[in-house]
């Protein structure tokens, strides 16, 4: 299934210059979400994964239905002052300034398998970021996936020795 055909590109959004990728048509249909679902899983299949972690919120969107159709539990990586309970903490940089990201702290136990899931690797900054996290908890990053990769910005350096998977590159 030809899945770019469900991204709508939007110029100038959310600032002049930007092409946003706007996931949301996939996710309009039922097909085309289920088929780009599926090959994660597949991807997922053989690699022990015990949960998922995706940032919000289209990490969300993503992950979920990944983790049911593993199995496996789902732990959200939020900005500041989202989660309710312990939590520990990641600075990362912005295009301006910087950003937090933050995880409950039991939500990983060590030596568990982790999957990350995002829709769309970028300069690698929030990916960067959730994996500190997952390793800080003492988890092992089996794998990380999305739905897009913008090749141009070169994310996937900072997953050099890192297993990825992207369905579709701009
Ligand atoms: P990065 O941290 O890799 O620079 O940016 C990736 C993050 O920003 C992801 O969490 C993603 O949701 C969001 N993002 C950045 N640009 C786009 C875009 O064009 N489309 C979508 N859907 N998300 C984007």
């Amino acid at each position: 299934m030809d899945l770019k055909k469900y991204i709508a590109i939007v110029p100038d959004w959310p600032k002049p210059g930007i092409q946003f990728k706007d996931i949301t048509p996939l996710m309009n249909d039922g097909k085309a979400f289920r088929y780009a679902t599926e090959q994660i899983v597949q991807y997922a299949r053989n690699k022990k994964i015990d949960i998922v972690v995706g940032p919000e919120a289209r990490g969300f969107i993503i992950g979920c239905p990944v983790a049911y159709e593993l199995g496996v539990g789902f732990a959200p990586v939020r900005k500041e002052g989202k989660l309710p309970r312990e939590t520990i903490k990641v600075e990362y940089d912005l295009e301006y300034g910087k950003g937090v990201l933050t995880i409950h702290k039991d939500a990983i136990q060590p030596g568990q398998r982790v999957l990350i899931i995002d829709d769309l690797l970028a300069t690698g900054g929030t990916i960067g970021a959730t994996i500190k996290l997952v390793e800080q908890l003492g988890g092992i990053v089996a794998g990380c996936a999305f739905l897009i990769e913008l090749t141009y910005l070169e994310g996937r350096k900072k997953l050099e020795g890192y297993d990825v998977l992207t369905l579709m590159e701009f």
